[in-house]
């Protein structure tokens, strides 16, 4: 920046792709300096403005759901430590700085206008956006080029009672992304796509496979979230954990969601029963 003559007081707005912390963890200070607008999915509010606060309440749900889904205390204790770690890297934004945007809003970047789409599942506010003159798309953590994006496990969003089902929701929202007519995606991490559509196809085709395997191994020899996880990713540690039971979790909506599986609480844990004789 400073080679541009450029500082961080020369920044107006600040766009925020979704509330990950490896994603907005320098707008508070940038906006201290700067006075700038940060624009984010109105899901985004309450990571981005009361960020100490949502992250207590997530380690909260998450205690309850490692319980739920079976996982013993000490891995979620590790995991609730590992991911307090990473949040030490963020703090809040004041709330008179948090713009609102949705999908089908415009916003102009260095005169050109790019649209706001609106593409939940990896994160519940996650946007991409899409300049049709160049047919550019910054993907964000929506599309990656070399690995597939988690459906990150979330609570409900504040005022809402339902947890978002991140993968039902990850799926539709590359079938979305899949109808516009893009030239290149940029996403947050890694190298550019140059065919998203490939790309896409090659994940619901992964997806589908790993459901398939999933309602295998519920009917002959786990019935848990967590002994799903343990066969899919054998000895995950810590934070990583909690990404495998996202990873698990999601699948078992869409088998929920298309009736192949249903969920039976026994003994405070939640498990898994085909439906299929
Ligand atoms: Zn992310």
């Amino acid at each position: 920046m400073s080679a541009r003559g450029l500082a961080f007081k020369d920044i107006r707005r600040i766009v925020v792709t979704h509330a990950h912390v490896d994603h907005f963890g320098l707008a508070a200070p940038i906006v201290a300096e700067s006075g700038a607008r940060v624009w984010s999915h109105a899901r985004d509010r309450w990571w981005l403005t009361d960020f100490e606060n949502e992250v207590t309440r997530r380690a909260d749900f998450y205690r309850d759901a490692f319980a739920q889904n079976g996982a013993p205390l000490e891995l979620a204790n590790a995991a609730t430590r590992g991911m307090a770690g990473v949040m030490r890297y963020a703090t809040a934004i004041p709330a008179d700085r948090f713009i609102p945007i949705d999908d089908g809003d415009s916003v102009t970047l260095g005169g050109d206008v790019w649209r706001v789409v609106y593409t939940p599942g990896h994160a519940s506010g996650l946007i991409c956006l899409y300049e049709p003159r160049s047919r550019t798309l910054i993907s964000s953590d929506h599309l990656l080029r070399d690995i597939t994006s988690n459906p990150v496990l979330e609570p409900p969003t504040r005022g809402e009672s339902e947890r978002p089902r991140a993968l039902v929701n990850y799926i539709a929202s590359m079938q979305k992304t899949a109808q516009l007519d893009v030239r290149v995606a940029l996403p947050a991490h890694g190298e550019p796509i140059e065919d998203i559509r490939a790309l896409i196809a090659g994940r619901l085709a992964f997806h589908r496979a790993r459901l398939d395997h999933i309602e295998q191994q519920l009917a002959c020899c786990v019935s848990t979230a967590y002994e799903l996880c343990n066969v899919l990713f054998p000895d995950l540690k810590s934070v990583d954990v909690f990404l495998g039971l996202s990873e698990v979790i999601g699948h078992l909506d869409i088998l929920e969601n298309e009736g192949r599986v249903r969920r039976e609480m026994r003994d405070g844990v939640v498990r898994y029963i085909p439906t299929k004789k």
